[in-house]
């Protein structure tokens, strides 16, 4: 039987800068692709020609394999960085969940990490996250707010999405920024509580080494989570900060 093939970015190790379990070890596999264009995104949209594989989990050296890769290259891709050893395995993009075939014949087969499966995702798109619940064990979502991200509306997507995904392990990170709108974090807070006391990241998006909403603002906005979530927490993106890819 030939399993399906999908593009990839890369295969590599390195540590989790965002979210609940920044600072974890974790391997990393980017899909290539996304359904929508933040304004803030640092990820080249097109599909490379090439996945850059690292070889092991400590060496820096890379290998490129041609795209698209099938599911035996990636399961053999990620056994040579001693899944083991790590935290979780991290579906990144892109929109790892526009591949969700391709995942639904990859993920039963991948060997373990000590966490299992971490999925990041922007959380638009619910049809496709549904048969991959199974398989999924921490989800990090997003909820997009247009005025900070430039992008139309999504509530209903992700009113659906975290309905899903609320019968997992899941968090929701909001990007802010000094252009986010009370009101849009007013309605992402009604989402949140509407699936239930979920964590909640807000995470300040940075430019040049700076946050791009002050500190004030920050805490105002904690705190007024606060009021309807019990785990609120502000974490900016880390791994910038210490050179990780
Ligand atoms: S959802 Fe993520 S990958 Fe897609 S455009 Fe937005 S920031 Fe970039």
């Amino acid at each position: 039987m030939s399993l399906p093939a999908a593009p990839l970015v890369e295969i590599f190790s390195s540590l989790q800068g965002e979210g609940i379990f920044v600072g974890c070890r974790q391997i990393f596999l980017r899909l290539a692709g996304c359904n929508l264009q933040c304004s803030y995104c640092d990820t080249f949209h097109d599909i490379p020609q090439y996945c850059r594989c690292q070889a092991d989990p400590v060496r820096g050296d890379f290998r490129l394999i041609p795209n698209p890769l099938t599911v035996q290259e990636v399961v053999k891709r990620v056994k040579a960085l001693s899944p083991h050893l790590h935290h979780s395995l991290s579906l990144t993009g892109g929109e790892p969940l526009l591949h969700a075939t391709f995942l639904a014949e990859l993920l039963p087969r991948l060997p373990k990490t000590r966490e299992g499966i971490y999925l990041e995702t922007n959380g638009t798109l619910p049809e496709q996250l549904e048969p991959l619940l199974p398989y999924v064990d921490t989800i990090a979502m997003d909820i997009k707010l247009p005025s900070t991200a430039g992008i139309r509306p999504a509530w209903e997507e992700h009113r659906r999405f975290l309905q899903l995904a609320s019968c997992r392990r899941v968090f929701v990170k909001l990007i802010v920024d000094h252009e986010s709108r009370e009101e849009e974090i007013e309605e992402a807070l009604r989402i949140i509580r509407s699936a239930g006391d979920i964590p909640l990241v807000l995470q300040p998006v940075t430019a040049g080494g700076k946050l791009r909403a002050g500190p004030a603002k920050l805490f105002a906005w904690q705190a007024r989570a606060l009021e309807v979530l019990s785990d609120v927490r502000v974490i900016p993106q880390v791994h910038k900060w210490l050179g990780c890819p």
